[in-house]
């Protein structure tokens, strides 16, 4: 910066150095020109007057002149001090025989122009200008002067000139200089690095503002500051775009919830776009059918579509589909109605690791996206809108893959696989924080032990895979038996555990009825076994707070009356009917939390 600043000053310098010479010059030959006319002219007038007049004194007789006089009358005609001034008397034969201020240039320069009568014009001999004055006697007069003698004497006066014309071009020159300066090139700095600085401050803090200042440069030409304007524009919104970026990467690797994860990605394209609506729809690969998980508009999808998601174009293409305004590309989703006319729709695949996810479907205000992301980067504002939402699309399948494999665990952790239901480890944790809702809301909690009746003589007559088969069934059965709200899950073998919630012992005796004769009338026919028994359960009930505080004394007392259902003949339902005793509610009351547990 220093050295561009010197490179500056020296040009300035060398500018006005030039300046300065080109007025020199231009002086000079101004100034020459005036003096040597005007010699010229007082030769021809003033000394042919006087040297007339002094002849004519001396009776026409140039001999007779004074040479002091002639150098008076010469150099008072001419009036030009320091030009060099002579006067010549010359003979007939053109011989200069006396006179003043003489060289041998002068003579030569008489000798060879004839000085006769009638010639009384100014001669031009190389630097010398000269008169002819007849005179008498045969003897006759020249007066002239040397033009080298007439430039060199204007030499301090053209300098004088110079210099000052060259001291008003380098007050000029500062002047300009320190209006450019502080007028235009000091504000100017101060306007990029405030702007600079807000936007990398943003970029560096993570913090870009959400909007660019108002004010604008005036000074400099409208291109200029338009252009400006526009890169500056162009640096904030990608510092924006990285900040904004930055924070969905954080969300998205710290969420755990899909629905929330399809949220924030909607907050964070909300600060980018113009959004009108925004969906994620997510496939469910066993079920073969897309699963709106996030929609911001809560617009109902046709079935048509959700339960064949071959029927999606970007699902089945893998590729993005963009609908201006007015067209109808895609049959499920217009924007060419009335309600949609001004809207731009971008759908995009959701793919990771090379496998289908979903669709991400944008709606954009067409108005708002052509004002606002207007010279925002390279290319239409759908084009810039795209790019965007391709970097936001990609992490959010990533992320959304991730928790799928992770639901994908948990439900392998937590399920049977045999009969899909919750296993026994899941049991034993939801009871904990079942039992916390039960006791904080003061509501009764019913649980059911369920064994399946004589299932060994069925395993060993039938082979076990038609016990696995009539486990499955029974399961199914018996989840469709119970409420939404209730939970069923296989605690080993042919065993099962229900808990329901808000429930006492009498209403859970009418459910455990129902339970048990909907296992009884199962129809083994359509299942291609209709040469077994009919398959029977055994129901042992237990209320809290009735017969037990924790996980460990309901399923106990459960399990006594399912042993007392077994012994009075299977097929039924038997509520426990001894109450805790009083130590284990001593103990409870004590420390409740951890008898809950
Ligand atoms: P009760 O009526 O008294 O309950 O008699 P039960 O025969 O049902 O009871 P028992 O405990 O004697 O036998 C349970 C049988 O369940 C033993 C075991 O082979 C069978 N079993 C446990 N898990 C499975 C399974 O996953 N598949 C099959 N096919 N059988 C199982
Ligand atoms: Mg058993
Ligand atoms: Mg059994």
């Amino acid at each position: 910066m220093k050295s561009t600043v010197a490179k500056y000053n020296a040009l300035l310098v060398v500018m006005i150095l030039l300046v300065a010479l080109a007025s020199l010059a231009f002086n000079r030959h101004l100034i020459y020109q005036e003096r040597l006319a005007h010699a010229s002219q007082m030769l021809a007038g003033g000394v042919n007057n006087h040297i007339t007049q002094h002849l004519r004194e001396a009776g026409g007789r140039a001999d007779k002149l004074d040479a002091g006089r002639l150098t008076e009358i010469i150099h008072e005609s001419l009036h030009l001090p320091g030009v060099a001034a002579f006067g010549a008397v010359v003979d007939a034969g053109n011989q200069v025989v006396g006179g003043v201020g003489l060289t041998d240039e002068i003579r030569h320069a008489v000798a060879a122009h004839p000085i006769g009568p009638g010639n009384h014009a100014l001669i031009e001999a190389g630097d010398l200008v000269m008169l002819p004055v007849q005179a008498v006697g045969g003897l006759n007069v020249v007066a002239g002067f040397s033009k080298d003698s007439i430039a060199r004497s204007i030499w301090p006066l053209t300098a004088n000139t110079s210099l000052f014309v060259a001291a008003l071009l380098a007050i000029y020159f500062l002047l300009a200089y320190t209006a450019l300066r502080y007028w235009i090139v000091n504000p100017l700095v101060r306007f990029l690095e405030t702007r600079l600085r807000g936007s990398i401050d943003g970029i560096v803090s993570g913090n870009t503002p959400s909007a660019l200042p108002e004010e604008r440069f005036e000074v400099l030409p409208e291109e200029i500051s338009v252009n400006i304007e526009r890169n500056m524009r162009a640096l904030h919104t990608w510092a924006r775009h990285k900040t904004n970026f930055d924070k969905f990467i954080a969300i998205s690797t710290a969420e755990n919830n899909k629905q929330q994860l399809a949220a924030n990605l909607h907050n964070i394209l909300s600060l980018e776009l113009p959004l009108k609506n925004f969906t994620v729809l997510e496939v469910n690969h066993s079920l073969n059918r897309l699963n709106p998980i996030f929609d911001a508009r809560a617009s109902s999808f046709c079935d048509e579509l959700l339960s064949d998601p071959q029927r999606c174009f970007v699902y089945r293409s893998g590729s993005r589909l963009v609908q201006m305004p007015g067209e109808a590309v895609c049959g499920y989703c217009r924007t060419g109605d009335n309600q949609c006319k001004d809207e731009v729709l971008i759908c995009k695949p959701l793919v990771s690791a090379g496998k289908e996810m979903g669709v991400c479907k944008v709606t954009l205000d067409n108005a708002r996206l052509q004002r606002e992301l207007a010279g925002a980067g390279n290319g239409s504002p759908v084009a810039v809108a795209e790019s965007l939402l391709d970097t936001y699309v990609y992490l959010a399948a990533l992320s959304l893959s991730n928790l799928t494999l992770i639901d994908s665990y948990k439900n392998q952790a937590l399920t049977d696989g045999l009969t899909g239901l919750y296993n026994r480890r899941y049991m034993v944790e939801y009871m904990a924080s079942l039992l916390s809702i039960s006791k904080r809301g003061n509501k009764p909690l019913a649980l059911f032990m369920v064994d399946i009746d004589n299932f060994k003589r069925l395993n060993d007559e039938y082979g076990h895979h038609v016990g696995d088969l009539v486990l499955k069934e029974v399961a199914r059965t018996m989840r469709r038996a119970i409420r939404e709200c209730d939970i069923i899950a296989r605690y080993g073998g042919e065993e099962f555990v229900v808990t329901l919630p808000d429930t006492d012992s009498a209403v859970a005796n009418e459910v455990g009825q129902r339970l048990v004769e909907a296992v009884a009338s199962i129809e083994w026919n359509s299942h291609n076994l209709g040469n077994i028994p009919q398959v029977t359960v055994s129901v042992g009930v237990a209320e809290f707070p009735l017969h037990g505080y924790s996980h460990y004394h309901l399923t106990n007392a459960a399990d006594k009356a399912l042993y007392a259902a077994k012994r009075s003949g299977k097929n039924r339902v038997v509520i426990h009917q001894v109450l805790p005793d009083e130590e284990s509610i001593a103990r409870a009351l004590e420390c409740p939390d951890s008898a809950l547990a």
